[in-house]
């Protein structure tokens, strides 16, 4: 079973990140810059720009995209459960069991998220082309989302 789940970018292009150690929230550009060299590779690992730590890829959702994933997984697996039991019973024709999928009780697909053009960009000096975007009470020292360098702006 794939899912294909759309989170929403500012209009920028950014995407709200949740820091896994520090729990506090930034926003990185999704996908590549135009300004990225054409031999740079996306980092393997990626460092929160608040306080420094590293961590994969895959692992700085938000609570609202996290519900957001689950809902959508949650709708799914019931469509998929229905057809599976509804094939099931169209084999046994003697049965005298009735089966039908209610579609009231399909999970409601959640609203999709949207994604307020807050916080200020900032770009560090050593990765240029790895903006990202701060809360804007914040202060430095920020750190790189490629190599954890700190810098102020
Ligand atoms: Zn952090
Ligand atoms: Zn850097």
């Amino acid at each position: 079973m794939e899912l294909s789940i759309d989170l929403p970018l500012d209009s920028a292009g950014f995407l709200r990140r949740e820091c896994p150690h520090c729990e506090q929230q930034f926003k990185w550009h999704h996908g590549r810059t135009d300004t990225a060299p054409e031999d740079y590779l996306d980092p393997e690992i990626y460092f929160c720009p608040l306080c420094g730590q590293p961590a994969a890829p895959d692992t700085w959702w938000t609570p609202a995209q996290l519900e957001l994933v689950e809902q959508h997984a949650a709708g799914a697996v019931h469509d998929m459960m229905g057809d599976v039991l509804a094939d099931a019973f169209k084999r046994r024709r003697s049965s005298s069991l009735k089966f039908t999928v209610s579609k009231n009780e399909r999970p409601e697909p959640p609203d999709p998220l949207t994604e307020p053009d807050d916080m200020e960009e900032i770009a560090p000096p050593c990765h240029p082309w790895e903006p990202i975007k701060v809360p804007e009470t914040r202060e430095a020292p920020f750190h790189c989302l490629a190599c954890g360098a700190a810098f102020a702006v």
